[in-house]
């Protein structure tokens, strides 16, 4: 698992939710146990395609940028939606270049993901020189280290702060569950397995509510309308009810408010809408 940043935070709440506690063995500890299921390594996200492709961790979770410059033969489990950008090709704002076909032959591309500009630049048939950087790619062209950078954008705000702009996506990406491609034993991968369902349950549970109301037996038709599902709303008696059911339904988070208001229009009753922690179809 990633030591540090925001991949660490969010594969770290994940576990949590997905009711594996992480103890970590004394304050500095680079290993923990996850939920007495399983050992967690902590290693920098960079190094994890590397531990996981020789077999020092049975899987791994990190970027797909990070998986994809790594280049080696590893499967992807899952997709953990989290950790998401995109590996961008970027110019200077005075540079004049706004496409690929403005960036003169020869010119010189600094980046801390060299295999993967490589490759980009050969399957776009232009001849640069890749500058290989560990970090801050972003300085380079100010200090005439380079004339455009690959680095990875989330929300942009370091590009324009360093009066940078986005000229062509790479790849785009988010947090990845890997493991060795043939290495891992059948025993280890039954656990995966489950591993993987159950944060998968909680990822999918994230998006959605639960959402319960007392409405008018006989406006269950336009009920039926307002609440989306491929089988319609649990519909339950409620005891001394009257003229009243309650339905039940998971709905996306998105579309709480709309569905609210239009099951008010229908003289719907003790609307209640939870969170729910997991969610397996
Ligand atoms: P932003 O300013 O939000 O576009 O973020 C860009 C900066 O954050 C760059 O320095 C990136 O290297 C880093 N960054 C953004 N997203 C990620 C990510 N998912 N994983 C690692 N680094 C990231």
């Amino acid at each position: 698992m990633p030591n540090k940043g925001r991949l660490a935070d969010e594969a770290r709440e994940l576990f949590i939710d997905a009711g594996l506690d992480i103890r970590a063995r004394g304050e500095r500890a680079l290993t923990a146990s996850l939920g007495d299921m399983f050992e967690a390594i902590f290693v920098r996200a960079q190094d994890i395609p590397e531990f996981v492709a020789d077999g020092a961790a049975d899987a791994g979770i990190t970027g797909a940028d990070l998986i994809a410059e790594c280049n080696r033969d590893l499967e992807t489990l899952a997709d953990l939606g989290f950790g998401r950008c995109r590996l961008a090709v970027a110019a200077t704002d005075d540079s004049g270049i706004n496409d690929l076909d403005a960036i003169p032959a020869g010119a010189r591309v600094a980046t801390s993901f060299p295999r993967l500009a490589r490759r980009f630049f050969e399957a776009n048939d232009r001849r640069v020189e890749i500058v290989p950087v560990s970090g801050a790619a972003e300085i380079a062209p100010h200090l005439g280290i380079a004339d455009v950078i690959i680095d990875l954008v989330s929300t942009g705000s370091t590009l324009r702060v360093n009066g940078l702009h986005e000229v062509a996506t790479v790849l785009e990406s988010t947090a990845r569950m890997v493991v060795a491609k043939d290495r891992a034993s059948s025993e280890s991968m039954r656990a995966l397995a489950d591993l993987v369902a159950a944060l998968q349950s909680v990822l999918r549970a994230r998006g959605q509510r639960y959402l319960m109301a007392n409405v008018p037996r006989d406006r269950l038709e336009d009920v039926r309308r307002v609440l989306p599902g491929l089988n319609g709303p649990t519909v339950v008696d409620i005891m001394n009810g009257g003229a009243h059911v309650a339905v039940h339904a998971v709905v996306p988070a998105a579309h709480v408010y709309r569905i609210v208001a239009e099951l008010k229009g229908l003289a719907a009753e003790g609307i209640l809408v939870t969170r729910i922690e997991r969610l397996m179809p």
